[in-house]
């Protein structure tokens, strides 16, 4: 297999370069910058990269490589930080920038063939030092106005180094550079893809599980609901799921999914009903941290109880590779006991942990479901929080308030799809404000509640925009859940992004 390794020095976009590495077809992954010469020789080391971050190079305490890297025979290519890093293993010198540049700024390429192709463009640029002096042997090959060493090279021993960020979609030749890098310079054939995987992930989890039994914790989200299609795949029916319904669902939603995990997918599912456990546990809470501490704690004692009763070697768990790399292991092998994504249960014996997605993205996670065959609105579902509709009820919750809910939730998605939204727009819900305010229907007076209207764009919810939705279908959604849902007289729609928001209320 073809391997191009990044060596993560903390910057904001080191999960973009992966991306970007796989998507010019080849699999990519991130390495601390201690990681010994022979884990990232690996197997098929086709080129190193070194990521941008946020130390100065020349100060004490800066992270730094071993420069053996350079000698490893592959090309090796420095983004940001990992370019000024280069250069002062080398023998150049760094220092603080004269100038320094944020954001779109112009630059003019030289020839060489990492930039075969491109035109002088816009890139974007996020630095306070700069390299001042390349190290002997290289050329300048890029400069901007005010960035003399935008880029350099040494093209005999394959090292390659940018200022700017190719990884960001801002920088206008993005997939040109990285396809220049991955398949003209590291001479990859670029014939990764996630379809191509399924069946190694499969042989995997049989090699590692061989005749003992899985039991996993299914929540109706993508990548739990994927990764055990993947393990009943490998082991069919020594995979016992269980769903626990909270309580705290949308409408329709224990039956919509229980519907495909038992009838398209042919799960073997336990469905634990503790709805009244859950409420009754958070009757007149309204802290949000509290309501959030309840449902964790409710969910491990419902899981542990009906998975000691199943009696499993191995628990299967959705991690996925953003949670790898945030959880620090940057893409060590070694699989950590306290690494558990969804706080599922720390002391029940299992012989192991199985996690068959974690080296995928969420939109790799998404394409794998698909090339499993899995029914497309499983795959599709917006993401939705663990502790579900507790924390879309602003204040304490009650039945009465989670039924006010479900209904203008229900409205909203209804018509979302009606008006061809439903992929673009990352996730959409209603949340019960609790306000009450007054208002006039049919002549009389009413005082009653006010529902919110929450719509985000993203592409991986670290960032989010409030999403552009149509006045006229604002005004059909407002006018629909007015008469349609009980004791609600007014909506309003948020128009806050992430940051300074978050995308849940709570
Ligand atoms: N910290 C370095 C600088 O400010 C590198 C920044 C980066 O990698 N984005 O120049």
């Amino acid at each position: 297999m073809e391997r191009i390794v990044i060596i993560n020095f903390g910057a904001q976009y080191n999960q973009l370069i992966a991306r970007r590495v796989r998507e010019a077809g080849v699999y990519s992954e991130l390495l601390p910058p201690d990681a010994s010469i022979e884990a990232i020789r690996g197997d098929g080391l086709s080129g190193v990269i070194l990521s941008g971050g946020p130390d100065s190079c020349y100060q004490p305490g800066a992270r730094t490589c071993s420069p053996e890297i350079f000698e490893l025979g592959v090309p090796v290519l420095g983004i940001c930080y990992g370019m000024q890093l280069m250069c002062q293993l080398l023998g150049g010198t760094v220092g603080p920038a004269p100038v320094r540049e944020y954001g779109r700024t112009f630059v003019r390429f030289g020839e060489n063939r990492l930039f075969s192709g491109m035109e002088d463009s816009i890139c974007w640029m996020s630095h306070n030092d700069a390299v001042l002096k390349a190290p002997e042997g290289f050329r300048v090959i890029a400069e901007t106005d005010d960035c003399p060493v935008a880029a350099v090279c040494c093209e005999e021993r394959g090292l390659y180094a940018v200022q700017f960020h190719p990884e960001v979609r801002h920088t206008e030749y993005c997939a040109e550079f990285f396809r220049n890098f991955v398949r003209e310079i590291c001479k990859c054939t670029g014939s990764w893809s996630v379809d191509g995987i399924a069946d190694e992930l499969i042989a995997a989890v049989r090699a590692q599980v061989g005749n003992g039994r899985v039991v996993a914790g299914l929540s109706g989200g993508v990548d739990s609901s994927v990764a055990a299609t993947l393990v009943h795949r490998a082991i069919g029916d020594r995979l016992t799921c269980i769903f626990v319904d909270h309580g705290l669902l949308r409408l329709g939603e224990a039956e919509e999914v229980m519907d495909y995990y038992r009838n398209e997918i042919g799960l073997n599912v336990i469905e634990v009903d503790a709805k009244e456990r859950f409420l009754t546990k958070l009757a007149g809470v309204s802290e949000p941290e509290a309501k959030r501490k309840i449902i964790g704690t409710e969910f491990i004692r419902v899981f542990e109880a009906e998975a000691k009763k199943i009696g499993a070697d191995f628990l299967l768990q959705g991690t996925i590779y953003p949670d790898v790399i945030e959880s620090g292991t940057g893409g060590a092998q070694v699989i950590k006991s306290h690494h558990n994504v969804g706080g599922l249960p720390k002391n029940i014996a299992f012989k192991g942990l199985v996690e068959p997605l974690r080296i995928l993205f969420k939109d790799e996670v998404r394409m794998l479901g698909e090339s499993l065959g899995m029914p497309a609105p499983l795959v599709w579902r917006q993401p939705f929080p663990g502790p579900g509709l507790a924390i879309r009820v602003i204040g304490d919750i009650t039945e009465e308030k989670l039924d006010i809910l479900r209904k203008s939730d229900l409205i909203l998605r209804e018509e979302i799809k009606k008006a061809g939204l439903d992929r673009s727009v990352w996730q959409y819900f209603t949340v019960f404000t609790g306000l009450r305010s007054v208002g006039v229907m049919g002549d009389c007076r009413t005082y009653d509640y006010t529902i919110a209207v929450r719509a985000v764009t993203s592409t991986d919810a670290m960032t989010v925009e409030f999403a552009e939705l149509p006045y006229d279908l604002l005004r059909r959604i407002s006018n629909r859940i007015i008469a349609e849902t009980p004791h609600v007289n007014r909506v309003v729609f948020d128009i806050t992004d992430k940051p300074p928001g978050t995308i849940e209320w709570e």
